[in-house]
């Protein structure tokens, strides 16, 4: 598994900006970019910014890719495809041999994840949001329909730059709501429950009614729970608030409005 981390500035433009201005994005910016990285993959998939929803999408074919993508742009025989409401994207078969999936970030973490046989590969967007609404473990069940039980102990999972628990403030309030209980679905139980974790597991008293989430401890507890083998999992452990900013791992916190890249494909 290859994970480049572009380090430059990409702000992707919203949905409601229009496709013109996301192609001007794409072949002004990204494909540049891409190509001073020499990053030639065919087929490159680009979940939006800022939905945090739980869904995944697998993608076996380029054909798939045409129904489920939405603004389609051909750069130079690269195809960038963009699409909405999705976090988390799985490639498996042509995809996984043409295709790399962009996820842009700023503090959020990207969980990359490949088996050692080869047959998957892909990333989910898990920022403090879809770590609340599980879309971790919502992976792993998806992984086990494609892969089966017995391959969960193969594939590997590797965690961006993101917010860390030196810096990610939060109102100890909001914590425990978002937490607590499903955000969304307020009747199931939230994250702490369905996995037995304890708020000061994961969430760390700061200055008065403030917390520092951990939301790398978040997800080996959740990854671990769910059957994942903790051995399997690395992180970059560069937090993007105090450290990675300065060297482009950039944090929407920090920087207003500037965020990286997080490319993911097999090799
Ligand atoms: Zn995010
Ligand atoms: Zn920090």
């Amino acid at each position: 598994m290859q994970v480049n981390h572009i380090r430059r500035n990409l702000n992707l433009p919203k949905p409601e900006e229009g496709t013109d201005i996301l192609k001007k994005f794409i072949s002004d910016k990204l494909s540049t970019i891409l190509l001073e990285h020499e990053i030639r993959r065919k087929e490159i998939y680009i979940p939006r910014l800022g939905d945090h929803t739980t869904n995944i999408v697998h993608i076996p074919s380029t054909q798939q890719a045409r129904n489920e993508f939405l603004h389609i742009t051909n750069i130079n025989g690269q195809n960038f495809s963009q699409r909405e409401k999705t976090d988390g994207v799985i490639l498996t078969n042509e995809t996984l041999i043409e295709g790399g999936i962009l996820q842009i970030v700023g503090d959020c973490a990207v969980i990359s994840f490949e088996d050692r046989g080869k047959e998957v590969v892909g990333s989910i967007h898990s920022g403090w949001k879809g770590t609340a609404k599980d879309i971790t473990g919502n992976l792993v069940e998806r992984l086990k329909d494609l892969l089966g039980n017995k391959s969960l102990k193969d594939i590997i999972f590797e965690v961006s730059p993101h917010a860390m628990s030196c810096c990610y403030e939060f109102g100890e309030q909001d914590f425990l709501q978002n937490f607590k209980k499903n955000p969304l679905e307020p009747e199931l139980p939230g994250l702490l429950e369905r996995y037995s974790i304890k708020p000061e597991e994961i969430a760390y008293k700061a200055s008065e009614g403030k917390v520092k989430l951990d939301i790398l401890k978040t997800l080996l507890l959740v990854l671990q729970k769910n059957g994942v083998d903790t051995r399997n999992i690395s992180s970059k452990n560069i937090c993007t608030i105090c450290r990675g900013h300065k060297k482009g791992y950039y944090s929407s916190r920090k920087d207003i409005n500037k965020r990286f890249g997080v490319l993911t494909y097999s090799t």
